[in-house]
């Protein structure tokens, strides 16, 4: 195959759409240019209903001027309403005669002459066909002029249009429904784009900055205005250009955002009404007395929640001018309400994480250090103590029983210690490189005495290459915890297998046991702050249930896992995995 048959052209799905709706237009101008050449009518306009309630006209055939004056233009639906009840109704057809409805709003008229007679058109006269789907609803309507012979179309000559009309809805519902599905997938993109990025934000007005910009293209608004409770806020975007609304608007927004929240409905104010009626959004005159007073011509008020709680509201609003909401932007809008409620839910729940953590680790950290200077006054005032009453045994015992908790209390006002440091928030890739297997002989040295006194011996497995880089401090913490761990928790005269190597990418500690085990329900809790078994073995032996916690932040904090297996009454492995610095 040549090269050149090979390479073939790639088409874009865009491509595709475009070359759609092109042909989709084209059908359109060719069915009004048939209304033209067949029934002989010098101007025909064609219509579709758009969803903000008005006519665009998108096909339209005739001299420049009227083309001009027409085509993409809009026809509110009211206009066009009053026309359809003042008209004589022949079918589809409507024929509003000159002077019946005087003052109807801006329309074009051609400049031919006006003369008295009814039998002979004038260029006050109206006749549109007004075209509808299979099941009934308007889809839009085709108005002709300059009817064949300058005369008034007889009623013949208006049930030939009718039929004409009726044989082009296949072609106007085609492209009708291109038109919307294009209004639907640049919605659907924008409010994707808004869920996206909120979702991501776990900071609210991170949240609301970013969807802010987003959701003014979605919802096409000049302005948009978040409205949150707790805290009680009003947001908007743009920022700083425009006006604040006062106290009680924001106030009144507050209550129609509960009630339409309530009702899941997105609420809109615009030309002196409310809509859905009977929303029950009372003072919505108020709100649009302010939008009035600011230049602004209509709003569109989303309520943002959660379950049964309404968080807020997103309120869109636009300038006097501009295009009214539709049906499709509301819809796209109150979904948007809902992912947004979501969203901001998630934030609060993270920020509030993030302030109970903070409050814990200032809380700890203040109490440990508190807790230090009584305590070393009371250990180094025992061994003076103990020097006096050496001679008296019932004075030794006690002494000694104090000594014993008084252990106890330091090593958890240092364990207590080393949990705040190891919260604070520390770049490990700044540390420095560590063997663990030197680590590992460290530790062994450490429990030596303790490993002795019960029979427990300790075994080690290293292969060289286990470097890890990190805190040293740290990463021996870890280390002495599990090992420690593993010998206070085997029976007396057990084993303890300690392996250290590298595997792949990652420097590998295990320290098995073959001692009291951990039940299956509590594997997953080990890892908590001051966890301790409910298994009795357990709990004859001291601990403060911080050693695991502790453990298991360093290990997370070097980018690492850690991984418990057991089986009650035979034994655990702890295996940590830690990336290998190379
Ligand atoms: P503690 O100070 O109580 O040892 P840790 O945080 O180190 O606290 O451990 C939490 C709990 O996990 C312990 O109370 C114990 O029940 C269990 N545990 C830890 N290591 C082992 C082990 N090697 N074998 C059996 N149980 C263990």
């Amino acid at each position: 195959m040549s090269e050149q048959g090979a390479r073939r052209h790639v088409r874009a799905p865009a491509d595709d759409l475009r070359d759609l709706h092109e042909a989709a237009d084209l059908d359109l101008q060719h069915a009004a240019e048939g209304v033209r050449d067949v029934l002989g009518y010098g101007v025909v306009a064609v219509s579709l209903l758009r969803g903000t309630g008005e006519y665009e006209f998108v096909a339209v055939v005739g001299p420049p001027d009227a083309r001009d004056y027409l085509l993409g233009t809009h026809l509110a639906g009211e206009q066009l309403d009053r026309a359809i009840a003042a008209a004589d109704v022949h079918g589809r057809v409507h024929y509003v005669p000159r002077g019946r409805l005087p003052d109807n709003g801006p329309r074009w008229a051609s400049d031919a002459p006006r003369t008295g007679d009814p039998e002979v058109w004038s260029p006050d006269d109206e006749l549109f066909v007004m075209f509808v789907d299979q099941t009934g609803s308007v889809r839009g309507h085709v108005a002709v002029d300059h009817p064949p012979g300058g005369r008034v179309p007889t009623v013949t000559m208006r049930s030939q249009l009718e039929a004409y009309v009726e044989r082009m809805v296949p072609v106007l519902l085609h492209a009708d429904s291109l038109h919307r599905s294009d209004e639907q997938l640049r919605i659907a993109a924008q409010a994707r784009r808004v869920v996206r990025s909120a979702i991501t934000r776990l900071d609210e007005s991170d949240l609301l900055d970013a969807a802010g910009a987003d959701l003014a293209d979605c919802l096409r608004a000049d302005e948009v205005w978040f409205h949150t409770e707790d805290p009680r806020r009003l947001l908007r975007h743009p920022a700083g250009a425009g006006t604040d609304p006062p106290s009680e608007i924001v106030e009144r927004i507050r209550v129609m955002a509960d009630r339409a929240w309530r009702g899941q409905l997105a609420v809109v104010v615009e030309d002196e009404r409310v809509l859905p009626e009977g929303s029950g959004s009372d003072g919505w005159e108020e709100v649009l007395g302010f939008l009035h007073g600011v230049g602004l011509e209509s709003m569109l008020l989303v309520p943002v929640g959660a379950g049964v709680q309404c968080l807020g509201a997103v309120v869109g609003v636009r300038r006097s001018g501009a295009a009214e909401w539709s049906d499709l932007e509301i819809l796209a809008a109150q979904d948007l309400g809902r992912d947004l409620g979501s969203a901001l839910q998630t934030a609060r729940f993270f920020e509030r994480e993030r302030g109970h953590a903070a409050y814990k680790q200032q809380l700890i950290a203040t109490i440990a250090h508190e807790l230090k200077n009584p305590l070393t006054a009371v250990r180094g005032n025992l061994e003076l103590l103990q020097d006096e009453v050496a001679e008296q045994p019932a004075a030794t015992m006690l002494s000694d029983r104090i000594g014993r908790a008084t252990h106890r209390l330091a090593v958890l006002v240092d364990n207590l210690l080393t949990l705040s440091a190891v919260d604070e928030a520390a770049d490990v890739r700044d540390g420095r490189s560590v063997d663990l297997a030197a680590l590992v002989a460290d530790a062994v040295e450490v429990v030596t005495v303790q490993a002795g006194q019960r029979g427990v011996t300790v075994s080690v497995d290293a292969a060289p290459g286990a470097r890890v880089r990190g805190m040293p401090g740290e990463l021996e913490h870890l280390v002495v915890n599990l090992v420690s761990n593993a010998v206070k928790y085997s029976d007396d005269g057990g084993e303890v297998a300690i392996r250290v190597g590298a595997e792949d990418r990652d420097a590998v500690l295990a320290v098995t046991d073959r001692g009291i085990g951990i039940a299956e329900e509590e594997r997953g809790r080990i890892f908590g702050e001051f966890f301790r078994s409910a298994n009795p073995r357990a709990r004859t032996r001291p601990g403060t249930g911080l050693g695991l916690a502790i453990a298991a932040r360093v290990v997370e904090r070097h980018g690492g896992r850690i991984d418990v297996q057991s089986t009650l009454g035979q034994g655990s492995t702890f295996e940590v995995r830690l990336p290998l610095d190379r």
